[in-house]
């Protein structure tokens, strides 16, 4: 006898299929404009098989993935050294699941994948709002002479998405001429999530994307990442902060991004993007 399912494995508790589900959650491994240090490209598999070690219920949202339709799609088929190509096949992905009635959490990959996933957003969401959780500004109009870039990422954003739109947490590294551009064209809070809470209800009955990169965690909590950025947040701030995302009526699809397994060999890492992937998805999922 024995098991007659087939040997796949998805994140604990996404088994529906792809007409079943409300939410569909993917992986990008994608680590092509990375400056400083690679790796990102094993996060969604070492997500998948590590997530077998967390419960599918959550006690901080008293939320079961037992109880949500997720479908987990894997990994997209990237050609490697062809960043517009990529650019352009997690654009179609995204606007694919949008244009079916469903709602997506990306799991990265460097944060420029966000760029695509983003515009597929805004395409099907004209008035979509941008919560931006990282470490960094990342409001460079180029990095070293490359417009798609991960320290670009959400100035891109802005061409599209425009002023007041954009609410940047946790931010703690950039050009002081990032710093200064912010100042005119987003909301940007330094260092802590303090303001979280009264922006979310701000933005409770608007279009929402998320976007977190994981490295806005303090590096003793999160080493696992390409761009480490010590005076970093809390888990406990992280996990706050998604309890207060439960304000928010619209959200429309989210990503995190930027976990380098290789970077923690103690898995350490990897157990902190987990419980955020499963948090997420419970945000997400109705
Ligand atoms: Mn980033
Ligand atoms: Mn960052």
């Amino acid at each position: 006898m024995g098991n007659k399912k087939m040997n796949i494995s998805t994140f604990i508790g996404c088994d529906k299929s792809y007409e079943e589900a409300s939410l569909v959650l993917f992986g990008v491994p994608f680590d092509g404009t990375t400056s400083f240090r690679p790796g990102t490209r094993f996060a969604m598999q070492a997500i998948r098989t590590d997530s077998y070690g967390l419960e599918t219920y959550s006690p901080y949202l008293d939320r079961d993935l037992e109880n949500i339709a997720v479908f987990d799609g894997g990994d997209l088929d990237l050609p490697f050294g062809n960043t517009e190509k990529v650019m352009d096949i997690i654009f179609e992905y995204s606007r694919d699941v949008l244009n079916d009635g469903k709602k997506f959490l990306m799991v990265g990959g460097e944060h420029l994948v966000s760029l695509s996933s983003i515009k597929a957003a805004y395409e099907k969401y004209p008035d979509l709002h941008l919560i931006h959780i990282d470490a960094h500004t990342d409001l460079r109009e180029h990095y070293l002479g490359e417009k798609l870039s991960h320290a670009s990422v959400i100035r891109n954003c802005h061409e599209f998405l425009g002023d007041g739109r954009i609410f940047q947490f946790g931010i703690r590294s950039g050009l002081k001429e990032e710093f200064e551009w912010a100042k005119e064209h987003t909301y940007l809070e330094k260092f802590s999530l303090d303001t979280f809470a009264e922006k979310m209800d701000e933005l409770a009955d608007v279009p929402v994307y998320i976007t977190i990169d994981l490295d806005v965690l303090d590096p003793g909590v999160f080493p696992g990442t390409g761009t480490p950025e010590p005076g970093g947040i809390s888990y406990r701030d992280l996990l706050g902060a998604i309890g207060h995302m439960q304000k928010l009526n619209q959200i429309v699809a989210a990503d995190v991004v930027e976990l380098s397994p290789p970077y923690d060999p103690s898995g350490a890492s990897t157990a902190v993007a987990c419980k955020t992937v499963r948090e997420m998805l419970l945000t997400l999922g109705e």
